[in-house]
């Protein structure tokens, strides 16, 4: 990792100029239907997962509900997401965990997060900034290829990414980070054809710079 602090913020401070409001765009009213719709996110565009929680939580919206639901109708209830089957699993798992450990709620340390079904590091990262405003930098696919081409750091591992990102950048900016970089990656930075002509960070991208 060559970049230096002052360089990485200088880019994280324009691209937040271009990208003001930046933030999850999943639908939630608590910090349990926040963790549930981040679980449902995986390999799943934010819109379907959306389409699914707005029926989903008209009726269970509680970790009591949803872990009193048959594990075959919560599989209905999600139909529509990628891998509906093994997440229908992990969100009735996840629900009884916190009636059983947490007395119904979702506990705010990133280790007891990561404990959860279906919970790994990004998520873990997204349910801690989000949810509870903590310091949190979730690396997910637009993150890692963002971070990497714009030369912050150089792994392809997303928990190193991760860990490079915190190192780079302030905790009480984690949160904005995250949702800056996916903004950019969905706009601009896109997987198959950047366009780096239009980036307005583009003289200060290594990828260019190389
Ligand atoms: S210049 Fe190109 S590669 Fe670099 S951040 Fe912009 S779009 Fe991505």
């Amino acid at each position: 990792m060559n970049i230096k602090p002052d360089h990485a913020l200088k880019i994280l401070d324009r691209l937040k100029e271009e990208y003001p409001d930046a933030k999850t765009s999943l639908h939630f009213n608590s910090q349990f239907e926040l963790a549930v719709a981040v679980v449902l996110s995986a390999q799943t565009t934010d819109n379907q997962v959306n389409e699914v929680t707005k029926k989903l939580f008209r009726q269970y919206n509680t970790p009591e509900k949803i872990a009193a639901l048959n594990e075959s109708v919560l599989e209905k209830l999600i139909y529509g997401v990628g891998l509906y089957r093994t997440k229908a699993r992990n969100i009735k798992k996840l629900a009884q965990i916190l009636v059983d450990k947490y007395q119904g709620k979702v506990p705010d340390e990133f280790d007891e997060l990561l404990k959860l079904p279906g919970v790994g590091r990004k998520s873990a990262n997204v349910i801690l900034a989000v949810g509870f405003n903590k310091p949190g930098l979730g690396v997910d696919t637009h993150v890692n290829r963002v971070v990497n081409r714009i030369g912050m750091v150089a792994a392809k591992d997303p928990a190193k990414t991760e860990m490079y990102l915190k190192l780079l950048i302030p905790e009480e900016r984690w949160g904005e980070a995250h949702h800056i970089f996916i903004a950019h990656g969905r706009k601009i930075c896109s997987a198959r054809n950047p366009k780096c002509q239009d980036c307005i960070i583009n003289e200060k991208c290594a990828k260019i710079m190389d």
